[in-house]
């Protein structure tokens, strides 16, 4: 190829690039499909749509091998049945895509916490709680286009892997939110790698997640590690796949030290295993 030619393509990509809106964002993997409540539909949309839309979030839409997929985050509140996917083509017309989300029982889990300030905080208590679950929910519902999300994720920290996402859980006998990720008890200290490329997003020391620290991956794709012992990054870092965030510990409420693991997607709580390659859902 001669430079006179080489350029000319250079030059032809760029302009494509400022006239054609970015369709979908290239991948090199993709997460396991469950269409269950906490699960991930991933769906080949058999267009090029400009965006996606599920339950009024942004849907990530990613070009794997040629093809266009959506991968959306199906809430643990999702009733089973029909769901559906509007897409937007370039020209602005919508098509929308059905999907079978089918049941999934979760079992309970009743734990005992023996302060119980954690289970029925005090009013100032509250005041916390609230400004810092704002704080996490902004991290959440974060969109950036500027990073290239990586959907095969290398496991944070050496232990062994619960598959607690979704238990009904009960905290000294009284009803509570469903488990949102998964725990992996290891010893206090233990280092916890970042398991994909990311920026953080956000840190803290909060009153039921403790030390706690959020990932964005980009296009919808965001972690969260909790309980820390120590948070080993700053907010607006850039860290690559196994590079040290922290140490495993058990700050916030927990019975043992572990470390607290959750995925969103399009802002919803999905499993993380369907994102660990070697990790077999429902293990
Ligand atoms: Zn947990």
């Amino acid at each position: 190829m001669t430079i006179r030619r080489f350029l000319s393509l250079v030059l032809a990509g760029s302009l494509l690039g400022i006239l054609i809106p970015a369709h979908a964002v290239p991948v090199s993997s993709l997460p396991t499909s469950s269409m269950v409540p906490g699960g991930v539909a991933v769906i080949a949309t058999g267009t090029n749509a400009v965006s996606g839309k599920y339950r009024d979030n942004r849907v990530m839409l990613a070009e794997y091998e040629g093809e266009q997929y959506a991968i959306i985050g199906i809430p643990l509140s999702a009733r089973p049945g029909s769901h559906q996917l509007t897409l937007t083509a370039p020209g602005g017309a919508t098509e929308t895509l059905s999907f079978t989300v089918t049941d999934k029982q979760y079992v309970e889990q009743r734990l005992t916490i023996t302060n119980d300030r954690q289970v029925n905080p005090n009013n100032e208590d509250m005041v916390r709680i609230n400004r810092e679950t704002a704080e996490m929910n902004t991290a959440f519902a974060s969109w950036d286009e500027s990073l290239e999300p990586v959907m095969q994720m290398l496991v944070p920290t050496e232990g062994p892997r619960s598959s607690s996402f979704g238990l009904r859980r009960f905290f000294n006998d009284q009803p509570r939110a469903p488990h949102s990720g998964m725990d992996i008890a290891a010893p206090e200290g233990t280092p916890i790698y970042a398991p994909a490329p990311g920026i953080i997003k956000a840190t803290g020391d909060y009153f039921f997640n403790g030390n706690t620290i959020i990932i964005d991956h980009g296009h919808g794709l965001i972690t969260l590690y909790c309980h820390m012992n120590t948070i080993d990054v700053e907010v607006g870092a850039r860290v690559e796949a196994g590079e040290q965030i922290g140490k495993v510990g058990q700050t916030g409420r927990v019975t043992g030290p572990h470390l607290h693991w959750s995925i969103n997607l399009n802002n919803v709580r999905v499993d993380p295993a369907l994102f660990i390659a070697e990790f077999t859902a429902g293990e």
